[in-house]
């Protein structure tokens, strides 16, 4: 269980009304008094019965919530082969934070399987070669030769793609805040909390540098040359000079299929001339910097299907079990 709902969290607090949602990140880094205050106030989001907080174990055990009381049909109790792998993948992006020196961004995995390992890395090298490092600068936070393969060896340096780093932002990790020392390419590093900015705080940089923006698509046009955020009404993101090539990568076909999805670009941001929208430019049009993630109340595959028919199957075989021992005693 990735959130749990406190009860207590608005009591003392007249500006905070109702309950609070916190996700496993935010309560672990409270401080120890508040936890304790708070954890026997937690509930699972779903079925709303009483939930817990358990502390990272000494032998490496990530801290987490979890219920012994959930409904059977809870959707926590019965989680989807996706939601394991999102959970897993957010721990990932989690223990990185917590360990790494920093982060190298591997825009090459924002490509769908289908490409080969060999044509993705060619286009990679090509990318960087191209974005010369004339093209933006960004003060205190580019060093020279920032990034050098014989210092990587020494130092913690964590190679993730797009997909895992969005995923853990669309569900509240510590990334969007954190000073981690993130790379974009070999010689441009950022602040994480400095690079990663939601739609709804897109704003033009002072000297043009872009950010990787994130967020979730409300909708497209119905030529599917534009992309509309849900988090913010002023924001667009034309896509008409990558158009083809992004739509085939995330295999697009009509708008429905992009609706709801999360994305991630690194782009630079731009404002129309009566400064009422802004624009989302993909930075030098690579659909490398692209990342899509289909919208998760897309039809369960078949291999979800199937693991949640083992799962409930294995629920009412459990079920029966205990209570043939309960009347045996
Ligand atoms: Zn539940």
């Amino acid at each position: 269980m990735i959130d749990a709902i406190c009860t207590l969290y608005a009591q003392d607090d007249e500006n905070k009304a109702g309950n609070k949602v916190f996700s496993i990140f935010e309560f672990k880094a409270l401080p120890e008094s508040e936890i304790n205050r708070l954890r026997y106030s937690l509930i699972c989001p779903d079925c709303k019965q009483v939930a817990y907080f358990r502390k990272a174990s000494r032998d490496g055990k990530q801290a987490c919530f979890g219920s012994r009381y959930h409904a059977p049909d809870c959707k926590e109790f019965n989680p989807s082969v996706r939601r394991v792998e999102e959970e897993k993948e957010i721990a990932e992006v989690e223990k990185i934070l917590l360990e790494a020196d920093s982060l190298k961004i591997d825009f090459s995995r924002s490509a769908l399987k289908k490409r080969t390992e060999k044509n993705t890395s060619k286009i990679k090298t090509e990318t960087i070669q191209r974005q010369a490092p004339a093209d933006f600068k960004e003060q205190n936070e580019t060093e020279p030769g920032a990034l050098k393969d014989s210092k990587s060896d020494k130092l913690n340096i964590n190679k993730q793609g797009l997909g895992k780093l969005l995923t853990s932002l669309l569900r509240g990790s510590s990334l969007a805040n954190s000073d981690l020392w993130v790379y974009t390419s070999e010689k441009h590093k950022w602040r994480a909390k400095n690079l990663f900015v939601n739609v709804n705080q897109a704003q033009p940089t002072e000297n043009g540098a872009p950010r990787m923006y994130w967020g979730t698509i409300s909708h497209a046009d119905n030529s599917l040359h534009w992309l509309n955020p849900a988090e913010e009404r002023s924001v667009a993101i034309p896509i008409s000079k990558y158009r083809e090539s992004l739509l085939e990568r995330f295999d697009i076909q009509e708008t429905r299929d992009i609706e709801g999805a999360g994305f991630i670009l690194f782009a630079k941001c731009v404002e129309s001339k009566d400064k009422k929208r802004k624009f989302l430019q993909l930075w030098g049009n690579d659909v490398n910097y692209f990342f899509s993630l289909k919208p998760k109340n897309s039809p369960p595959s078949l291999e979800e299907i199937a693991l949640l028919n083992l799962l409930t199957a294995f629920f009412h075989s459990h079920k029966k079990g205990a209570s043939k021992r309960l009347f045996s005693n």
